[in-house]
């Protein structure tokens, strides 16, 4: 095994190599409930051309690879199951390109959320992405890769939707591209050459992205968030619908949780609204507030809370963590929003019998097309018996989501087994096929998406 730490000092240079223990030691887990597992190797490539020397290596001495962007995805999907090279990518962070008149950024895998925003901010003022609520160290490659939402998901849908190219290193070393980057320098469209979307959904299983180009949104002047609240939770997806109908939001989420105790069992709204003037503001408040949702205060169903100007970034990732010794894990879910209010009542129900104060979310996709629906379980991650009950009540909720004819969104591996025993098996055949081809070795990630 020894020849392997040389032969990675070699293809990266020493000081971005380590099989140190106390060192491996930080990247065996993440901040959910998965069981940790230490990697043999973790090493920090700079450039594409030693991303595939490293995969190269792994397929000649048969040792699994693991691609790491900020490892935030909760779900144990970046932990090396079966050990092996873990390839923090981190070290990939420049911003190659963005383009004003076509709207859209050229990034490497290892730029973060944090990065890109405040680089836009900085050097293009009119220009903004859609940057998801994870925190700020998230790179935007690794959450377009398991299909994330940011905060202009209601106009614009998954961030997966908005990639207009990708450069990829195949698991057995070669390098593709897609998108108008591949037949020319220009990363703008990534229509209309022949399908070979391969890699979204993935968790890295059939291939390392080096690169990719995300489209880029106006960036309005003010913006804010605005508040709504009504009691009962069967009004949630007509209120969406209604909201959703003015196409006036950015971002729509729906949210009910049990601390503080003043709140439980309300249904809240947070709105998000941007304008470039106090013009275009009033008229697009005046629209969701009076027109759209006046009928449901008027008839004293809910309540307007008011309108806080200014945005924080992010916002999701500030309101998980209540249990003391802090740790916390979701199920995801892509649902109709009509199911909002049966996720509601089966999730509160699931934390409760598990005795975890409940928080569920749901984020409209599209105009009203579906929801992220999420269910969060706080732990303790020093007290064994709350990472046990947060555990079950994930599993639980596994099992809920497709009862519910949801899909899990970004599943952990008890989830992703649920749904590969509900594939069509003309699709799990052809995935088969397409991992056998991609990845031979069986190298990628393997543990995630097994015995598909
Ligand atoms: C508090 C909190 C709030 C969150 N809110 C949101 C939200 O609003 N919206 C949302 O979408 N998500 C959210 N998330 C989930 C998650 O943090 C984000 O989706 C995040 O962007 C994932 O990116 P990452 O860099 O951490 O990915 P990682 O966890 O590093 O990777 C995800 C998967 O992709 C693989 N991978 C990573 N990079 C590459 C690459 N370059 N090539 C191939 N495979 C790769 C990894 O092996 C892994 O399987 C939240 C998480 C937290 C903790």
């Amino acid at each position: 095994m020894k020849s392997i730490y040389r032969a990675l000092v070699d293809i990266v240079d020493g000081e971005h190599v380590s099989d140190r223990p106390e060192e491996l030691y930080i990247y065996s887990f993440d901040l959910g409930t998965a069981e940790p597992r230490r990697p043999d190797y973790v090493a920090a490539p700079r450039t594409t051309e030693q991303v595939q020397e490293i995969v190269r290596l792994a397929n000649r001495e048969k040792v699994p690879v693991v691609p790491l962007g900020g490892g935030l995805s909760l779900a144990g999907l970046a932990v090396p199951l079966k050990g092996g090279i873990l390839v923090d990518l981190k070290r990939m962070d420049s911003i190659l390109e963005v383009n004003e008149r076509g709207r859209y950024a050229v990034l490497e895998c290892g730029v973060s959320q944090a990065q890109l925003t405040s680089y836009l901010a900085r050097n293009h003022p009119s220009l903004t992405h859609s940057e998801p609520g994870a925190p700020p160290t998230a790179t935007v490659a690794g959450n377009v890769l398991i299909h994330g939402q940011g905060d202009l998901a209601q106009p614009y849908g998954f961030n997966s939707d908005q990639v207009n190219g990708l450069e990829v290193v195949l698991p057995t070393g070669e390098v593709c591209r897609f998108g108008s980057c591949a037949i020319g320098v220009s990363w703008f469209t990534n229509h209309p050459l022949p399908d070979v979307g391969l890699f979204f959904g993935w968790c890295g299983t059939t291939g390392i992205i080096t690169k990719l180009s995300i489209r880029l949104y106006p960036a309005k002047r003010i913006r804010g968030v605005g508040q709504f609240v009504v009691e009962d939770e069967e009004l949630v997806p007509e209120i969406i619908e209604k909201i959703t109908a003015t196409q006036m939001a950015e971002d729509v989420i729906a949210y009910s949780r049990a601390i503080p105790p003043f709140g439980l069992g309300l249904q809240h709204f947070t709105v998000n609204i941007a304008a470039n003037s106090e013009k275009e503001l009033e008229f697009k408040q005046e629209l969701i507030w009076d027109d759209a949702l006046g009928e449901y205060i008027s008839r004293g169903d809910g309540g307007y809370l008011g309108f806080t100007r200014g945005l924080e970034h992010p916002q999701i990732s500030k309101t998980s963590d209540y249990k003391k010794g802090g740790g916390f894990e979701y199920v995801g879910s892509i649902m109709p929003i009509e199911k909002y209010p049966e996720c509601y009542r089966r999730g509160r129900e699931i934390s409760e019998r598990h005795d975890i104060p409940y928080t569920v979310t749901g984020r409209c996709i599209g105009v009203g097309h579906s929801m992220m629906f999420a269910w969060t379980y706080a732990f303790n991650r020093a007290d064994p018996e709350t990472m046990r009950q947060a555990r079950e009540a994930l599993h639980e909720t596994d099992d809920l989501v497709l009862e519910l004819g949801g899909v899990i969104w970004k599943p952990g591996t008890y989830g992703q087994q649920l749904t590969i025993g509900l594939l069509h098996p003309g699709t799990r055949a052809l995935m088969r096929r397409i991992k056998e081809v991609l990845d031979p070795g069986g190298i990628m990630n393997p543990g995630n998406w097994e015995g598909i």
